[in-house]
């Protein structure tokens, strides 16, 4: 129960036992809705209903930039004046919304209620709520809740309460069960298939994905499940699908050659896969990228940058930037370190980067400013006033939206960062 399974020892100390610098002030971050615009595409039979108010909607429709005609899987309970004044019983008028929702759209089989800012403030109980409609709507539809409220999450965090929401209707597996890979964390589809490819060809037949692309294939859960992490936001749903007594395999995340590489082999040790076969089913992919590396290096190769605290990617991308693109890391700034997991991270950081966690958006703006970065790395809302100022900013953002992960993508990622520079190069030229 609760086991972790070590990765062999080979990245040193690096930043190990760094005290990072802890800052609790003003944060710019996004809420935990966020989330609903990717994981909205991956589980496709699944509607996410924020129950919140016209802001919450405006940033979930502007952030999704919804098409006019797909039907969006999406959508807003408006909570109102009448509402929040204890004038009309919310529960109700939920009920209402989603009788109709369900009526309308059939082909939803996992409702979200998505909790918010105002949902909290009304102390409006969603697990309620939830626990009442699944009761009503069963066994055509299943209803979860989780929280996505800027009070209690930031960014990321939204896809690990949603994620965490869905562990306990997971089917128990059987203790004789056999041992299953269970890669956690939403992908693109593309890098699914590739990892799919590269783990049976090394001899991995069973590899399940979650959250899962339809909510009916229920993934089985218990002691025959290896927890693979493909994000790093992930301690809450992690924390319960050990607690079902799933094994979490220690490793880096898929990002870059070295990332890709250390996560495989974690998987592969794990399964008692051979070298000789491990390194067979790597020759091709690791070609491909090392290939699409050396062009963005020549860009990036010594080029400074920082960090601010966003997704919780940072770590990762620091640890590829530096290691395979030789960039210098000024500030790597997280929103919440989670030491556990990002123990193999934190080793291959080179020796004395400064981390910082958390956030006091002025101090951070004086370093930055002070440090005067090649690159920054920031939410929407510092982008514009940075670049207005003349610095090369990158939208942590798309670093989420974009397929990154894995040997195919390396060189996607890569150019990510070189962008931004040439076109800065392009301006000033
Ligand atoms: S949940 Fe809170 S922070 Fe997020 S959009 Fe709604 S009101 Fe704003």
């Amino acid at each position: 129960m609760n086991s972790v399974i070590p990765i062999r020892a080979e990245f040193g100390k690096g930043c190990t036992d760094v005290k990072p610098l802890m800052e609790r002030g003003q944060r710019e971050v996004f809420c935990g809705l966020t989330g609903i615009i990717w994981l909205h595409r991956k589980i496709q039979d699944a509607f996410f209903l924020v129950v919140g108010s016209r802001t919450c909607a405006h940033l979930i429709q502007s952030a999704a930039g919804v098409m006019i005609f797909a039907e969006p899987r999406f959508g807003t309970a408006i909570i109102d004046e009448r509402d929040l004044a204890g004038l009309a019983d919310a529960n109700v008028e939920l009920d209402r919304v989603v009788n109709q929702l369900l009526a309308r759209r059939p082909e939803i089989k996992l409702l979200f209620l998505v909790g918010s800012c105002p949902s909290e403030v009304i102390k409006l109980d969603l697990s309620r709520a939830a626990s009442r409609l699944s009761a009503q709507h069963s066994p055509a539809v299943r209803v979860l809740n989780y929280s996505g409220s800027g009070i209690e999450t930031t960014f990321t965090q939204g896809e690990d309460a949603c994620l965490a929401s869905m562990v306990p209707d997971m089917p128990s597996s059987s203790d004789k069960a056999e041992q299953e890979l269970l890669i956690v964390g939403t992908l693109a589809d593309v890098v699914e298939d590739q990892f799919v490819r590269i783990l049976n060809h090394m001899g991995i037949e069973r590899v399940r994905f979650f959250p899962p692309r339809r909510a009916q294939d229920q993934v089985s859960i218990g002691s025959n499940t290896r927890l693979l992490l493909a994000q790093p936001f992930l301690g809450e749903t992690a924390r319960v699908m050990q607690a079902r007594g799933a094994s979490l395999l220690s490793a880096p995340f898929p990002l870059g050659i070295e990332g890709t590489t250390a996560w495989l082999q974690s998987a592969a040790s794990s399964f008692g896969v051979a070298q000789d076969r491990f390194q067979a089913a790597l020759t091709a992919p690791v070609a491909r990228a090392t290939a699409s590396l050396a062009r963005a290096k020549l860009h990036l190769e010594g080029k400074s940058i920082f960090f601010f605290p966003d997704s919780q990617l940072e770590i990762p991308l620091a640890r590829f930037l530096s290691r395979e693109l030789g960039m210098k890391l000024l500030e790597v700034g997280t929103p919440y370190l989670h030491r556990q997991h990002m123990a193999v991270e934190l080793a291959m950081l080179p020796e004395g980067t400064f981390l910082s966690e958390g956030q006091d958006v002025e101090k951070q703006l004086d370093r930055c400013r002070a440090l005067h970065p090649d690159m920054v790395v920031c939410g929407l809302g510092l982008a514009n006033p940075l670049e207005s100022e003349g610095m090369t900013t990158k939208w942590a953002i798309e670093l989420v939206f974009t397929p990154i992960q894995g040997f195919d993508q390396a060189g996607d990622l890569a150019e990510l960062f070189t962008r931004p520079l040439l076109r800065r190069m392009r301006l000033a030229a």
